[in-house]
């Protein structure tokens, strides 16, 4: 009722009405907590303004939060900076959780004590979840309390609230078994607690008797959520019915990961590892010269060690006046976000950047400043308080038993010192690094790692963290040599000490022999010159010794990756997974975002480049956050790639649309995934001739087909008749032909590509495209394969699409073999029986 939808407050106190913006604290005027009203009380019993329930009092019993039966939370806050009276002159009457009416007297304060120990008397009421209010409407002039409204607020969403609130206010999820691999690690947690963010209601995931609050990532960390586990959601709020359901459903469709039944390999290895995690034993190596820990990053280093020392930070547990060390707090977090954007900046690879957007939303997390601003509003300094709410998360993710979480608790130290150095006005300090370093240190943050001097540092070695951590995914990404988990000796291993880094192994071997060192920096010096060899050539045609132009492309999943395709010498792109652009979002990209990306990449490559995109390849094990599907008992062999598109043509034609207008910038292809029969193509293909049509597109864009299915593998001939081109999925191929899931663990060693049930398919769809003139490209994995790379020719595949960084060894590989040769192994190696004997022979080819 539109009636209902107004909310009237009574006088608390009596008193003039003074405007919140002339309160002399920028916490208030600034509406930093909420809008409101302000009184200069000539009264001392706060009564309540409204009906609602207490969902708050402070512990010095100065404020009280009422919560409404609309959801809106009134604060009222007697005096100015009354925290620090710790209780003195007030006496509550009220207590969290009791339902008061509207006057009912909630804390009687002695105005004498208060008024000449605290900076004002001046009590604010303000609306702390504002979201629910379209306006305020406050009164001026003199009022008395319970009788005189002051403050009217318009709702909105009033009705639906009210209706909410009428039925409940409060609602909860069925159980909910956690899919994700890995549980609720970061990355998920971040997804819920930003989705949390969006609604009114507090919002809880509860498991048992634990909860935890779900707008704060590192609460829900702290939750130590596993795969499998069972937990509900529960709200309370205005909104409290669509929050459970969008949160809810959000955790079971994997909160933006890949689930829905189907673990990787990679994933089950953590599992495997988080259950072995208990208590984990650290490595000990019998040999007194060798230290152990685990690879972090793979890669050999010789040099000599340099201790890293943390530097610690002293703050002043006192505060001086709470604004005050709140302002300094604020301003100190706006900093820290700065410098992790430049940080962010400065990696090109996207989804290491985002480690340092994960250490940008710590910094608004709810519950750590709730920590840091209570520790203020009692009277410490800001540092000391900040430095209280990092180290109360970090200790507790540190100590939890599941690896991965607890390598979290490095990232919240590391953006927790970040502050702290900006509080206490401490420069970071510049490590004096020596050449050829090895560093050890006790932990290396997110942040250090990304800074290394790579002309110095050859590798590290850090007594804490493990393989998933933060730190390790970055050391990868920057190609250095690193080993988490080290026996602890190795701090006490003196500057100058010379050593061999097995970042492989996950081995320090110290005072190695002068022959090992020789040995190592041998081999060092080959493969250096190897790759720079390869890398210097990289631009050079892939054109067999017996003059066959293979063509070499990328597998890539956004611009980023296109660019460094053609730095790398990429012919092309062979494969752009488009489902890459659209599956980390909630909500479907326009039409003209889509239609920016597609050209932005065809840009990138040029008119000269070959430019294939896959259409969506969603559905299945890959499920669209915005495009909910109806679970399905076998998703790979259910509603995905092309059949999902087919089912959603909206969707499909609104693709189609973005990708055809990147046409005038590159040699642009359209392919379609998961093509199973000539009606799924015929229908495809007729909606491009459609769209192409509408758009008045003139350029020759070709339209051909992924091979992931044995039948159209088997059909090749008839296919070809009618697609422009094939690529063949070796990844979805295999799995199809041997009836193994490619993500099963126990599968994953059969499950090989070079099976020669699959390699017969290969070579049976070669044969039918070359029938029909058609080209046939590879863009599953073998085609990174080296050792598979001289079949795969031999067979007839025209075309390589790579992943990226193996861009310029395949191109290199193709320019050392001939043809004809290829083509003998391949005749041979087609009669094999098993991939085993497939691979024993192509070993033995390779020398
Ligand atoms: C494949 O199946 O081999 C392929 C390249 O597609 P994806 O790995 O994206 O399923
Ligand atoms: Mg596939």
């Amino acid at each position: 009722m539109a009636a209902s939808q107004r909310l009237e407050l009574f006088a608390p106190l009596s008193g003039l009405l003074v405007p919140i913006e002339q309160v002399p604290d920028p916490v208030f005027a600034q509406k930093m907590v909420g809008d409101g009203i302000s009184i200069d009380p000539t009264s001392n019993v706060l009564l309540s303004p409204v009906a609602g329930k207490i969902t708050q009092l402070h512990s010095a019993k100065h404020a009280v939060t009422i919560t409404t039966e609309e959801g809106v939370e009134i604060l009222i806050h007697i005096g100015l900076d009354t925290v620090m009276l710790k209780g003195e002159g007030f006496t509550a009457k009220v207590k969290e959780g009791d339902v008061v009416t509207a006057g009912q007297a909630l804390i009687e304060f002695d105005g004498d004590t208060v008024s000449r120990k605290a900076r004002s008397l001046l009590t604010q009421m303000v609306v702390t979840n504002g979201d629910r209010v379209g306006k305020f409407l406050p009164a001026s002039g003199f009022v008395r309390a319970g009788q005189t409204v002051v403050l009217t607020l318009e709702l909105v969403g009033a009705t639906a609230a009210v209706a909410a609130a009428a039925t409940s206010g409060e609602a909860q999820s069925e159980p909910i078994r956690v899919p994700n691999p890995t549980g609720l690690h970061a990355r998920p947690a971040a997804v819920v607690a930003n989705l949390a963010k969006t609604f009114t209601s507090t919002i809880k995931l509860v498991r048992g008797d634990e909860n935890a609050n779900a707008k704060s990532v590192v609460a829900i960390m702290g939750l130590e959520v596993q795969y499998g586990d069972e937990i509900r959601v529960k709200a309370a709020g205005p909104d409290a019915d669509a929050a459970v359901k969008a949160v809810a459903g959000m955790i079971i469709q994997g909160s933006g990961e890949e689930v829905g039944g189907v673990i990787s390999p990679a994933a089950q290895k953590h599992l495997a590892k988080i259950k072995r995690a208990v208590a984990p034993a650290k490595p000990k190596s019998g040999d007194p010269n060798v230290l152990l820990g685990v690879s972090a990053s793979p890669g050999l280093a010789v040099g000599q060690i340099f201790q890293v020392r943390q530097e610690a930070i002293d703050v002043a547990e006192q505060g001086s006046d709470a604004q005050f060390e709140r302002g300094k707090l604020d301003a100190a977090l706006k900093e820290a976000k700065q410098q992790l954007e430049a940080l962010k900046s400065g990696i090109s690879d996207a989804s290491k950047a985002e480690i340092f957007a994960a250490h940008q939303e710590l910094l608004e997390d709810p519950d750590l400043l709730d920590i840091a601003i209570n520790a203020i509003s009692s009277g410490k300094s800001a540092g000391f308080a900040w430095k209280t709410a990092f180290s109360t998360y970090a200790d507790k993710l540190a100590a939890l038993k599941n690896e991965i979480l607890a390598g979290r608790a490095n990232d919240i130290r590391d953006v927790g010192r970040r502050v702290l150095r900006i509080i206490a006005g401490v420069k970071e300090a510049e490590l004096a690094v020596p050449e050829n370093a090895i560093l050890i240190a006790e932990d290396l943050t997110p942040s250090d790692t990304a800074s290394l001097d790579r002309e110095k540092v050859l590798g590290f070695a850090t007594v804490g963290g493990g393989s998933t951590s933060h730190v390790a995914i970055l050391a990868r990404s920057l190609n250095i040599p690193a080993i988490c988990g080290i026996d602890e000796d190795a701090l006490q291993l003196a500057n100058g000490t010379a050593v061999i880094l097995d970042g492989s192994k996950g081995s320090l071997r110290k005072n190695p022999s002068e022959a090992e060192v020789a040995q190592i920096r041998e081999a060092q010096l080959k493969l250096g010159k190897q790759r720079a060899e390869e890398l210097a050539a990289a631009h050079q045609a892939s054109v067999t010794t017996d003059g066959h132009h293979i063509e070499v492309v990328a597998n890539i999943g956004g611009l980023d990756e296109a660019k460094q395709g053609v730095e790398l010498g990429g012919e092309g792109v062979g494969l752009l997974r488009s489902e890459f652009l659209y599956l980390d979002r909630a909500d479907a990209p326009t039409e003209e975002e889509q239609t920016q990306i597609y050209t932005d990449i065809a840009k990138a490559l040029g008119t000269e480049r070959t430019f294939v995109v896959r259409t969506l390849d969603v559905g299945g094990d890959k499920p669209l956050p915005y495009l909910p599907q109806p679970a399905e008992e076998n998703p790979f062999l259910g509603i995905r790639g092309v059949r999902l598109c087919l089912a959603e043509p909206e969707m499909f034609r609104m693709q189609i649309r973005s990708v055809l207008r990147a046409a005038p910038f590159a040699k642009l292809h359209i392919m379609f995934p998961m093509i199973a029969t000539l009606d799924e193509l015929r229908a495809a293909k007729a909606i491009v001739a459609e769209e192409k049509a509408a758009l008045n597109v003139s350029a020759d864009v070709k339209v051909g087909i992924m091979v992931e299915v044995p039948s159209t593998a088997v059909m090749s001939e008839l296919f070809a008749k009618e697609a422009d081109f094939f690529s063949i999925g070796t990844n979805d191929l295999t799995q199809y032909t041997l009836a193994m899931d490619r993500g099963h663990p126990k599968l994953a060693k059969q499950a090989d590509a070079l099976n020669p049930g699959v390699l017969r398919l290969i070579a049976m769809t070669v044969k039918g495209a070359h029938a029909q003139g058609k080209w046939v490209g590879v863009c599953g994995g073998i085609a990174s394969d080296p050792q598979a790379v001289p079949l795969l020719i031999g067979i007839g595949v025209d075309e390589l699409s790579v992943s990226v960084p193996a861009i310029p060894a395949i191109k290199a590989m193709v320019r050392r073999l001939s043809k004809a040769d290829c083509q003998k192994l391949a005749a041979e190696v087609l009669q094999l029986g098993t991939a085993t004997e497939v691979r024993e022979r192509l070993g033995k080819a390779a020398g």
